[in-house]
């Protein structure tokens, strides 16, 4: 259960869901703390519906959590997140905003697929099982339309032929451009990107990257992904938001962030890593 501050953020607005028409993510004076160390502090920001936003900055300065947030796997400690119009951390109940339970939880989670950095495939089960276990078991697809999914993403992510192998069989590259398709087989509203190149050997970033390109150039999905992979960021985002200390530094295009950075703490970020 989320722990509210009782002082600083505000607490939610008791006024119903937000209008239509509205971002598809508000993050309104988010914050989150891990004991005393206060990552998020009271952070604002919006993505519209299929805007496609990369996330960077130095270590340790909230981008991950930003993510973890937006997936529930960790609760916020004041503000509210929105997704689609709906509190994604509290629940509507008697007409008043509550902390959300489970089954809240498990319903929002259903619209957001993450990939991770190590690619956090299920071992012991087949790609063909990876991809088709959840749409049958959360989702309710049948069990021959969740194989026929699996097989136009596998051809997608170009490993249609591993469909009967194990994780353990492929690659790395091959191992992270399954566990894509399986975010995707979900039929996610988002899709979160949290440094999913890290891991990987040099040689097999480039695949992934191409099918995320891919994903990006063919679909509308929006896209929230934290990267040091500055070419992959120019390439795909609208968007791309300079994070420093949990706050948002600078933000804009990509041609303008690259390009002509204005703030100090981006130029010295940007001289680094390029
Ligand atoms: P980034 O993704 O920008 O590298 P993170 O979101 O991973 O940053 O981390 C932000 C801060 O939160 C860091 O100071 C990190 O040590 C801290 N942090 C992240 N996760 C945890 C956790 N589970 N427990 C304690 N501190 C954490």
């Amino acid at each position: 259960m989320p722990q509210y501050d009782n002082t600083g953020a505000p607490q939610p607005r008791d006024e119903g869901p937000q209008a239509p028409g509205g971002p598809l993510i508000h993050f309104d004076k988010v914050v989150k703390r891990f004991g005393d160390n206060v990552v998020l502090r009271e952070l604002d920001f919006d993505v519209a519906a299929g805007e496609r936003v990369t996330l960077i900055g130095p270590s340790g300065s909230g981008k991950t959590t930003i993510l973890r947030l937006l997936m529930t796997l960790e609760d916020v400690n004041g503000g509210v997140i929105w997704v689609n119009g709906q509190p994604l951390n509290l629940m509507y109940r008697n007409g008043r905003l509550v902390p959300a339970n489970e089954a809240h939880l498990r319903q929002v989670r259903k619209k957001i697929g993450m990939v991770f950095q190590q690619f956090n495939l299920f071992p012991n089960m087949s790609v063909r099982k990876n991809l088709t276990e959840a749409p049958v078991h959360s989702l309710g697809v049948s069990k021959d339309e969740a194989d026929q999914r699996a097989e136009e993403l596998l051809e997608m992510v170009d490993l249609r032929d591993k469909i009967d192998a194990h994780p353990t069989q492929l690659s790395g590259g091959q191992q992270q451009r399954v566990a894509i398709a399986r975010a995707l087989a979900m039929q996610p509203e988002i899709l979160l990107l949290d440094e999913v190149t890290s891991a990987l050997d040099p040689e097999l970033v480039a695949g992934v990257l191409d099918v995320l390109r891919e994903i990006a150039r063919t679909t509308d999905i929006t896209m929230l992904a934290v990267t040091h992979e500055m070419g992959f960021a120019k390439d795909v985002s609208h968007r791309v938001l300079m994070f420093d200390g949990g706050q948002i530094v600078e933000e804009g295009p990509p041609e303008r962030i690259f390009g002509d950075p204005h703030e100090e703490r981006t130029k010295s970020f940007l001289h680094a890593v390029l």
